[in-house]
C-alpha cells in the first residue's frame, strides 16, 4: 500500500502534522497570561532619561516591544549594588528606583497599572492592560531595619531578594564568602516578618544553605526569581538540582534567568574573563563624558563589543534550563525570570527582548509539553505561589 502514496501528499505531511500546533499556538496567545519575575527597567528612568513609552532598539523591554510579545505581568526590580554604592546612599537610592517604577506607570497608566496582588495581576491582565509589580533586590537595602522593609512593603513591594552579590548582615550570598553558615537569626526574623505582610522570599543570588534556611524559616512558598541550572551550566550563580527539588517540594518557584553567560559555561567564561576589561572600560568612558548625552550609547557599544567575544547561546539552550527544572522538581514550578535590563545585552539568539516570549511557547509545544503546563510556566505557576503568600499572611 506505501508504495502508492502519492508523493505530492508525502511531501505535503510535515505541514498537516504541524497544523495542530499552530492552531494550539493561536489559542494560547489569545488569553495565556505571560509573568515575568525579574525585569530591571526602572533605573535606567533615573540614569538614562529612558522611556517607556517609545520602541528603542537597545535594552529589552518598552511598551510596543511588551505588546509585541503579549507580555502580561512583570515583577521589576529596584536593586542598588553594594559593590557599587555607598552604604548610606542605599536606601535613597532605592526609594529613587521604586519612585522611578511609580512614576513611569503612572505616565503610562492606558498601557499599565501597578498591581499589588495576585488578584489585581488578573484583573489588569484581562483588562489589556500590563500588570507592573515592584521588588527590591537585596536584603542589605533594608539597613537590618524591619520598619523599612513594612515601608517598602507600602510603596508596593512584593518580594525582597535576601541577598545580593555581597553577603549582607543576615545573608550569606552565593558569590562572596559565607558569614552566617546560611541565614542568621536576624534573617529569620526578616523572613517572619516577610510572611506576614505578604511579601515573597526570593531565594536568587543567596548560597546553597541560605536558600535551605529560608525554605525552614519561611511559612509560605519561597521563589528563586532569577536563577537557572548548576547541573546544564555549573557556575556560582545557578542552582543545584537538590535546591531545585527543596524549592520545588515546598511549593516554590525557580524562575529561568535568560543571561547567556548563565545559560551556558563557555559563554560565562568568556564572560568572566573579559568583564575586569569591560568594566574598566565603561568607568572610563563615564568618568570622561560626565556631561555627555551620548555616553550611555558609548557604554552600549562597549558592552556590545565584549558581548560579540562570547559564543552564541542559541534560545533552544533557554527551553534546555526550563525543560531541566520542570523535569527535575515538577512543571508546577518553573518560570521566566529573564533579568532583562540587568544583563548588559548579554540574551540568547532568539531571546533579544520581550517581543520574544511566544519564542518559548512555540519551544514548549514542539518539546511535547501540554497547553495546561505551557499556562502554568509561562505565568500560572508565579501567579499560583504569589496567592499562596497571601494566603499565609492572612492566616
Ligand atoms: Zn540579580
Amino acid at each position: 500500500m506505501f508504495r502508492f502514496f502519492p508523493a505530492a501528499l508525502l511531501c505535503a505531511a510535515p505541514l498537516l502534522f504541524a497544523q495542530p500546533n499552530e492552531q494550539r499556538f493561536q489559542r494560547l496567545m489569545r488569553d495565556i497570561l505571560i509573568f515575568d519575575s525579574h525585569i530591571d527597567t526602572p533605573r535606567l528612568v533615573i540614569d538614562e532619561d529612558y522611556d517607556f513609552s517609545q520602541r528603542h532598539s537597545y535594552y529589552e523591554l518598552d511598551i510596543p516591544r511588551m505588546r509585541e510579545g503579549k507580555l502580561g505581568a512583570v515583577m521589576f526590580g529596584v536593586y542598588v549594588q553594594p559593590q557599587d554604592y555607598p552604604e548610606n546612599t542605599w536606601v535613597q537610592r532605592a526609594l529613587d528606583v521604586t519612585d522611578a517604577f511609580h512614576e513611569e506607570v503612572r505616565r503610562n497608566a492606558k498601557d499599565m497599572e501597578v498591581a499589588l496582588t495576585a488578584a489585581d495581576v488578573e484583573r489588569i491582565h484581562k483588562s489589556g492592560k500590563l500588570a507592573a509589580m515592584v521588588s527590591l533586590e537585596g536584603g542589605h537595602i533594608i539597613m537590618d531595619s524591619p520598619a523599612l522593609l513594612r515601608n517598602f512593603y507600602r510603596l508596593g513591594v512584593r518580594y525582597m531578594t535576601l541577598a545580593h552579590f555581597r553577603t549582607n548582615n543576615w545573608a550569606d550570598s552565593m558569590t562572596d564568602t559565607s558569614r552566617h553558615n546560611g541565614i542568621a537569626p536576624l534573617g529569620r526574623e526578616i523572613i517572619r516578618e516577610m510572611n506576614r505582610l505578604g511579601m515573597i522570599v526570593d531565594v536568587s543570588h543567596i548560597s546553597d544553605k541560605a536558600v535551605l534556611d529560608a525554605i525552614e524559616f519561611s511559612r509560605a512558598p519561597v521563589m528563586a526569581s532569577h536563577s537557572s541550572v548548576k547541573a546544564i551550566a555549573p557556575i556560582p550563580r545557578n542552582m543545584p538540582d537538590e535546591i531545585i527539588k527543596a524549592v520545588g517540594k515546598r511549593g516554590g518557584i525557580i524562575c529561568i534567568n535568560f543571561h547567556a553567560g548563565y545559560l551556558n559555561e563557555a559563554a560565562h567564561d568568556v564572560y568572566i574573563k573579559n568583564r575586569p576589561a569591560r568594566d574598566a572600560e565603561i568607568k572610563a568612558v563615564l568618568d570622561r563624558e560626565k556631561n555627555n548625552p551620548k555616553r550611555w550609547e558609548m557604554v552600549r557599544d562597549i558592552q556590545k563589543r565584549y558581548f560579540e567575544k562570547m559564543p552564541k547561546v542559541p534560545v533552544k539552550e533557554l527551553l534546555r534550563h526550563i525543560d531541566h527544572v520542570a523535569k527535575t522538581a515538577g512543571a508546577d514550578h518553573v518560570g521566566l525570570g529573564s533579568d532583562f535590563d540587568g544583563i548588559s545585552g548579554m540574551t540568547p539568539v532568539g531571546m533579544e527582548d520581550v517581543s520574544k516570549y511566544p519564542v518559548i511557547v512555540r519551544g514548549l509545544i514542539d518539546m511535547g509539553y501540554s497547553d495546561t503546563d505551557i499556562r502554568k510556566i509561562m505565568g500560572g505557576n508565579l501567579l499560583r505561589v504569589l496567592k499562596a503568600v497571601e494566603a499565609v499572611a492572612k492566616q
